[in-house]
């Protein structure tokens, strides 16, 4: 400014002096333009230095009114200010949006400078790792997550491949597995996302469980029949041991095959969507089938001494898939026949309850389970007495089957059993699903 200023007087004066040479070269004349220029100059500079002033903190609230030139040059900063702005607003608001699609995202995600403090982090990632997203910013992250591994993967700086460590929610019993990779991108900054595997790991634990458990369910009869068919084919044996040998093989190979069937109805049951009520399936009628088929079990098992009561109930219809509905129904009753004793009962039937959902229930005299067991029965392959189970033809996937059955069609089973005096177990619909004839 003050350069402007000297520059200014320069040019006056010397503007003064040609004045002097062209006009009358009278003095006064020379004063006159030298006072009338300066009286210019401090006008200017004093509208200078208000937009000057003005440009340091500008707002539209404190507009300076100059004239001339320098209004224009106000009014141009304020209409590129103003652009600048909004434009900045712009940006803010997006930056806004993009940090809460972060924030709402499964996954943890976390910003790390060069020397690994955290420069930002959304709340899941401080869910999954244990800290504090907001108040632990700035913090070295290797100081926040002490798990050994964690720090290891830190150290090796090899992030090709990701690092599973114990989630902060994780207990006894309660497992949470946490998934975390680095990522390194602007100078030297990196990228930390945390993904809760918990489920995966589960299902994948449950898959190889199930892979092996199928494997020995079938192992073990084809190990008895091999046994036999070497049997056969080396010792020159009596028509009556071959074909009581036959027998033998015909029953593993029985085993076989109902593990095999029941696999696949839990198959078809997992891959085909809910049953809807488009179709009406009689419950008498569905009773009246499995409970000749429940019969004829009976007789195998316990020479027909068995006492199996059948109760329709009132006359009524069940939304659903009819094959499905009497697989269930079938499983419940051949379990409460399997495991109930000759000199046991067993009664079935359905029943219509106070708010008008209907019941399939089974109830028998047989050996009831113990507390503990309940909550499992319907695991795949869960048995309570196994050679009980297989002895009497058991796959160990009736329950899972009947739980499936269950829930595709809204319903729920419920198991009440004490041991030493029996068990009842509850096929339960709701009203929705049911109409009384
Ligand atoms: P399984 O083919 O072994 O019977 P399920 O899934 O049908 O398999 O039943 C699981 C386990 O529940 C059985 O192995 C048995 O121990 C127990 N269970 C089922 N029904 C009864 C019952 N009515 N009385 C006693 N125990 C039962």
């Amino acid at each position: 400014m003050m350069r402007r200023s000297f520059e200014l007087i320069g040019a006056v004066l010397a503007g003064g002096a040609v004045t002097l040479l062209w006009s009358d070269g009278s003095v006064w004349s020379f004063l006159g333009a030298v006072a009338g220029s300066l009286a210019w100059l401090a006008v200017d500079n004093w509208r200078a230095r208000r937009v000057l002033a003005w440009l340091r903190e500008p707002s539209a609230s404190t507009l300076p009114a100059v004239g001339s030139i320098w209004g224009d040059v106000v009014d141009r900063s304020r209409r590129v200010f103003k652009l600048l702005n909004r434009k900045a607003r712009k940006s803010n608001a997006r930056l806004q949006e993009l940090l809460a699609a972060i924030q709402a995202s499964p996954d943890g995600v976390v910003l790390l400078s060069k020397e690994g403090t955290i420069e930002w982090s959304n709340l899941m990632a401080g869910e999954h790792l244990g800290f504090d997203a907001k108040r632990d910013l700035g913090q070295r992250i290797r100081n926040l997550v002490r798990d050994p591994a964690f720090i290891a993967y830190l150290n090796r700086r090899d992030f090709s491949q990701p690092v599973e460590i114990d989630g902060r929610k994780a207990r006894p019993g309660h497992p949470q597995r946490i998934a975390i990779q680095i990522f390194s991108y602007a100078k030297g900054r990196r990228l930390l996302l945390t993904r809760d595997i918990t489920a995966i790991e589960l299902a994948e634990t449950m898959r190889r469980d199930f892979v092996a458990n199928v494997s020995h369910e079938i192992r073990s009869p084809l190990t008895v029949i091999v046994g036999f068919i070497e049997t056969l084919q080396t010792l020159p044996l009596h028509e009556r041991e071959r074909a009581h040998f036959l027998d033998l093989m015909r029953q593993q190979a029985q085993r076989m095959q109902a593990l095999v069937d029941d696999l696949l109805t839990l198959s078809r049951l997992e891959g085909s969507p809910d049953p809807d009520d488009s179709q009406w399936v009689a419950a008498d009628d569905l009773l009246a089938e499995a409970g000749s088929q429940a019969q004829a079990l009976a007789n195998v098992l316990h020479g027909g001494q068995q006492t199996i009561e059948l109760r329709p109930g009132p006359t009524l219809d069940v939304a659903g898939v009819r094959g499905e509905l009497l697989s269930a129904i079938g499983n419940l009753l051949s379990n409460a026949i399997r495991y109930t004793p000759a000199q046991g009962r067993v009664e079935a039937g359905w029943r219509l309850l106070p708010d008008d959902s209907v019941e399939f229930y089974v109830s028998d005299t047989g050996p009831g389970i113990a507390a503990e067991h309940l909550p499992r029965l319907t695991e795949r392959f869960y048995r309570v007495d196994r050679s009980r189970s297989r002895e009497s033809g058991g796959t160990g996937l009736g329950l899972a089957i009947v739980k499936h059955v269950a829930q595709r069609h809204g319903g729920q089973l419920l198991i009440e059993s004490t041991p030493g005096l029996g068990s009842t177990f509850r096929l339960r619909f709701p009203p929705a699903r049911v109409l009384v004839r």
